[in-house]
């Protein structure tokens, strides 16, 4: 870990005080971490300026330099004043001070950046619009008014259109856009909220749309469907109330019922929220928010169907606050793709790939550089860490000797690029099984080294044979960590929380590739970040016709009923229970423990989307109290069919469903927590994997093993489904070449 940057000031002011001097002294001052893009030149302006000190400030590829030259106690007062005032947005991670000789210099200045030297300047994300220019927006009276690139200082695109560090005008994509006389002045006025704000712009000399907007807006009223250019890619809107406009949208996109996400301006109208939820959904990050849906929302029924919760964002650009103003109402934005590919971010792309989706298009003239979808927050985890989030570092428990990439899982897939103690986790990319999001894996990483500068000299991977990322790994000629699926996901949580073990890890998850290539996935482990040892797991079962399987939870449920001995009552069991001898693949995942519970409550025989069946299953249980049902734990197998058996005969016997799924909720938590008991030693539990996005299965479980005595650590920075694997690789690889290991 770095030093503090407070602590690192002390140490230089310290020396520097000794050598007694109290005439002009001239001194440089390097600030790394997000300095770039936030305001922070203005603001070490306006400092030196109220110091009445000399010198410049510049941006340099690792973050600002500045030189300041004055009495000594200003300038240790100007250097207390970084610290302590720095821009909302700026985060610091060092400061270190040198004295040089004076030049006796009394003005201060920016200067232009400095070019050259190592990549290393934090890249600040895309940042909601700011009350200010929003003011601007809807003033009449201003030479902005209703303009849709209106951004400042504070606010506006910036991972989306940075093309290279520094990040300065000409390394962005509003280089081809000349400044007017009027945002020029404004431009270099240290003044104005304006001042070096690099994507700044106006009618006169900015980006423009495509078409009216009054255009757009009546099309949508109209129950049409409307490709729209954003921050990081294309989304595909309609009129949330409109429920032919939806079933439509639906149904060309090919997203039968993942729900999907509707940006307003009033969310209180279609969802109850809760305080951390409502300081998410306002907070300068502007993710979709899951909340609990309002009975009475008007929204058309196939936005979220058969879902309590319903995903929510504000708008967060200031196209968006005048399409949502002039339309009032709320507008499905889903992201531009069909099912789950990755977002189209260019133009041609876009029109190409969505032009049978979309009835109309929006798009402007400023292009988006890189690809970066929605964030999905609940109030306790991300689910998918992308726009307002990415690039922010993650700081990892050790520090790399070489810079590294790690290439993460498959579905839900990120990367994760290392360099010294920063792990930068790349947006959402999709599910990579698909030719077109291979293609959007090579061009994403190529675009994220490069902004980085980082050229990785080791690489990490999943152990799976087929990963396509995998695949990727190891047809480098770079040295190669392969990390077992359940062991990066139990990294990823630790190190998350600033630790290095060892401790216990509980994995619930759906599919993960073992050690012994068979299917993991319900794992107690016992781990640091060299290793991991497998304690205790779920008993497999066979699934039979394999993938089918997990498509079709019924199978999954009649051989987990065929093999506790009870009758299965789905009809074409006798017909798919042939494929036990050719195609039946073991699994110990416990996503697959829930589909099967699912099904046989009648919840769901089929899914159209990964996890429907449990987010379902946990829906019916609510907050309904159970007894757990019991199961055995044989040679460190959990019998997961001995749950299974408990719902059959419960069910058999007319009990309610949602007792009986919460029983089975319950059944869970209290297996794998007694395996935790069992396993007795380190006292210290991480939680990852898919399964742990279910609440009631998190509480339950967290709640029984702090019962127990245990320090549990949970998911609050990362995903715990498998957008959470690249960074669980990328600490297990750094620690893996750490010579303090
Ligand atoms: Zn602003
Ligand atoms: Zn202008
Ligand atoms: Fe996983």
């Amino acid at each position: 870990m770095p030093a503090p940057a407070a602590y690192i000031y002390a140490e230089a002011v310290g020396t520097l005080s000794e050598s007694g001097r109290s005439v002009a002294q001239r001194r440089r001052l390097e600030v790394t971490g997000v300095v770039q893009g936030v305001g922070f030149r203005p603001f070490v302006y306006g400092l030196a300026r109220a110091q009445e000190l000399g010198g410049f400030v510049c941006n340099d590829a690792r973050g600002v330099v500045i030189e300041a030259e004055g009495a000594s106690e200003k300038l240790d007062a100007f250097a207390a004043a970084l610290i302590e005032q720095a821009p909302p947005l700026a985060r610091i991670a060092a400061l270190e001070t040198s004295e040089i000789e004076p030049r006796g210099e009394r003005e201060f200045a920016i200067r232009q950046s400095a070019h050259g030297g190592e990549r290393t300047a934090l890249i600040p994300a895309d940042i909601a619009t700011c009350d200010d220019c929003l003011r601007e927006l809807f003033d009449p009276s201003d030479r902005r008014y209703r303009y849709p690139f209106v951004n400042c200082t504070n606010c506006g695109p910036r991972f989306t259109i940075i093309r290279a560090v520094p990040y300065d005008r000409a390394n962005t994509s509003m280089a081809s856009f000349e400044l007017c006389d009027e945002c020029r002045r404004e431009y270099e006025d240290p003044g104005n909220r304006r001042f070096h704000a690099e994507p700044t712009c106006c009618p006169n000399c900015g980006p423009r749309l495509s078409r009216p907007l009054e255009d757009v807006v009546s099309l949508l009223r109209d129950g049409k469907i409307v490709a729209i250019k954003g921050l990081g890619g294309y989304h595909l809107a309609c009129d949330a109330a409109n429920e032919p406009a939806v079933a439509r949208l639906r149904e060309r996109k090919g997203r039968e019922e993942k729900p999907l996400a509707v940006m307003t301006l009033q969310p209180d109208r279609l969802v109850e929220l809760e305080s951390d939820e409502d300081a998410l959904l306002y907070s300068a990050e502007r993710p979709i928010v899951l909340a609990r849906r309002r009975a009475d929302a008007p929204i058309a029924a196939s936005v979220a169907p058969g879902n309590e919760w319903l995903g929510v964002m504000l708008p967060y650009t200031p196209l968006h606050h005048l399409l949502c103003a002039d339309f009032a109402g709320a507008l499905v934005m889903t992201s531009g793709n069909l099912s789950d590919e990755p977002i189209a971010f260019e133009d041609e792309e876009a029109e190409h790939r969505l032009g049978a989706v979309a009835d109309a298009f929006l798009s402007h003239d400023r292009p988006i550089e890189r690809r970066c979808e929605d964030s999905v927050v609940r109030a306790a985890f991300p689910i998918r860490r992308s726009r307002g989030y990415a690039p922010a570092a993650l700081p990892l428990p050790v520090s790399a000797l070489a810079p590294l990439l790690a290439t993460g899982a498959e579905l839900k897939s990120t990367f994760c690029v290392v360099r010294g103690d920063q792990a930068f986790l790349s947006p959402h990319l999709g599910d990579l099984d698909t030719e077109l999001a291979y293609h959007a894996f090579n061009t994403d990483l190529e675009l994220y080294l490069q902004m980085l500068g980082v050229a990785p000299e080791l690489l990490a991977c999943d152990l799976h044979p087929d990963y396509l990322s995998s695949k990727w790994a190891r047809g480098r000629e770079l040295e190669l960590v392969e990390v077992q699926h359940h062991h990066a996901h139990a990294a990823a949580c630790l190190a998350e929380n600033g630790e290095t073990g060892p401790a216990l890890a509980l994995v619930l998850d759906g599919t993960g590739y073992g050690t012994d290539g068979t299917i993991w996935g319900g794992e107690l482990l016992r781990f640091d970040l060299t290793g991991f040892e497998r304690v205790s797991h779920l008993e497999p079962v066979p699934l039979p016709g394999g993938e089918a399987a997990v498509r079709e939870p019924w199978r999954i449920a009649a051989a987990y009923l065929e093999w506790a001995g009870r009758p299965v009552p789905f009809p074409e069991w006798s017909r798919v229970r042939e494929s036990l001898k050719v195609n039946a693949p073991l699994s110990a995942g416990a996503g697959r423990l829930f589909d099967a519970a699912a099904a046989l409550v009648g919840v769901r025989e089929r899914i159209s989307y990964e996890g429907q069946a449990a987010i379902e299953l946990e829906q019916l249980a609510g907050h309904v109290e159970a007894e757990p049902y019991v199961c055995r734990e044989e040679d460190g197998h959990i019998v997961g069919a001995d749950l299974i058996a408990a719902a059959h005969d419960d069910l058999a016997a007319g009990r309610d469903r949602s007792e009986i799924a919460a029983a089975f909720h319950e059944g869970v938590a209290l297996a794998f927590a007694e395996a935790c008991e069992r396993a007795g030693e380190p006292r210290t539990i991480v939680l990852s994997g898919g399964c742990f996005q279910n609440l009631r299965l998190l509480a339950s479980t967290r709640q029984r093993l702090e019962e127990n005595g245990f320090r549990v650590l949970v998911h609050r920075l990362l995903p715990p489904n498998d957008a959470c694997i690249s960074f669980g690789q990328a600490a297990i690889a750094t620690y893996s070449v750490t010579p303090c290991a």
